[in-house]
């Protein structure tokens, strides 16, 4: 059966791509976000994948682009749709939020067709989405520095956190956050409608980082064969999951030097940052509330009074 996506069409054993029409730019052009099918020989799962929901978050963008060159339809069973830049606006910018409403994509959906620029590409996303089995929703911690993680963001009471657990696990990136996200994220709406959805939040960095293309295309491929689209094997591993997440902000302005690497495991009472004038004088230490793991770190060591400076994933678990 031939599997369309906008202006993609793809017989089994078929890749096309083309355009899933949203809307006009601003001089009146009609504009559409990049859309793959790739149609499996065989029938099977179809998994859904997309990126650049947050328009400065490349890394995904880099994943897909490295892993639709490999994908051979005649060795694969079932049927990937892939939206390859979910952000039109950001994207052209190279902004976070769509500057046409200036809103978080990942707060829209599951959209509306008649709503807001954002509400209207998450509704068009979402219908694509919601017609698969699994969905990857391909993320970064912005321009922040951000250890490889993958979120799973239903919550523990949701029926479907085991599998969206499972799907976490078997991308594979050695870190889980397993909280509840807020209202409008894809992987808050999509397992209401019965689907397995993460956010694999491949590193955080300033246009692409090798380290994490290489792991979401290896996240990716883990997915494809352990839920049988290629033939193979996975064995997932143990992950190290956070249920906690907390924050820190400057508690007065100057300059910020961390004292543990991103990464590391701190204890409650360790230093997490030191703050200083530009002249050295120290100004402030701070120190973790609770054991964790440092998740995330600005990347400008100046800050302001309250600015952010790192968040702690704390409840940590092997799972
Ligand atoms: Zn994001």
């Amino acid at each position: 059966m031939t599997t369309t996506l906008g202006t993609a069409s793809a017989a089994p054993g078929e890749i096309d791509t083309g355009r899933l029409e949203v809307g006009e730019t601003r001089d009146g052009s009609p504009f559409g976000l990049p859309v793959a099918v790739i149609n499996g020989q065989r029938s099977g799962k179809t998994l859904y994948m997309q990126a650049a929901s947050d328009g400065d978050e490349l890394n995904g963008v880099g994943v897909i682009q490295r892993v639709v060159p490999q994908l051979d339809p005649a060795e694969i069973a079932g049927t990937i749709l892939i939206v390859g830049i979910v952000n039109y606006h950001a994207f052209q910018v190279a902004e976070h939020r769509n500057p046409i409403d200036d809103t978080k994509m990942n707060r829209a959906y599951p959209g509306n067709e008649n709503g807001t620029s954002s509400e209207r590409i998450a509704a068009a996303t979402f219908e694509a989405a919601t017609r698969a089995d699994l969905i990857l929703d391909l993320h970064q911690g912005s321009t922040s520095r951000m250890i490889d993680e993958v979120r799973v963001r239903c919550g523990k009471r949701h029926r479907l956190h085991d599998d969206c657990l499972e799907l976490a696990k078997v991308f594979g990136c050695g870190y889980i956050l397993d909280q509840k996200g807020p209202d409008g994220q894809l992987a808050r709406a999509a397992p209401d409608e019965g689907i397995p959805t993460v956010d694999p939040e491949l590193g955080g960095t300033v246009g692409w980082d090798e380290t994490s293309i290489r792991k979401g295309v290896e996240g990716v491929f883990n997915v494809l064969t352990y839920y049988g689209f290629l033939d193979g094997d996975v064995i997932p591993e143990s992950q190290t999951r956070a249920r906690g997440f907390e924050q820190y902000g400057a508690p007065g302005g100057g300059l910020i030097s961390f004292q543990k690497d991103l990464g590391e495991r701190v204890r409650a009472g360790e230093t997490l940052f030191e703050l200083t004038t530009p002249f050295g004088e120290p100004k402030a230490e701070v120190t973790a509330d609770s054991t964790g793991i440092l998740w995330r770190t600005r990347r400008l060591p100046q800050v302001a009074t309250g600015e952010y400076v790192c968040s702690v994933a704390t409840d940590i678990d092997d799972y």
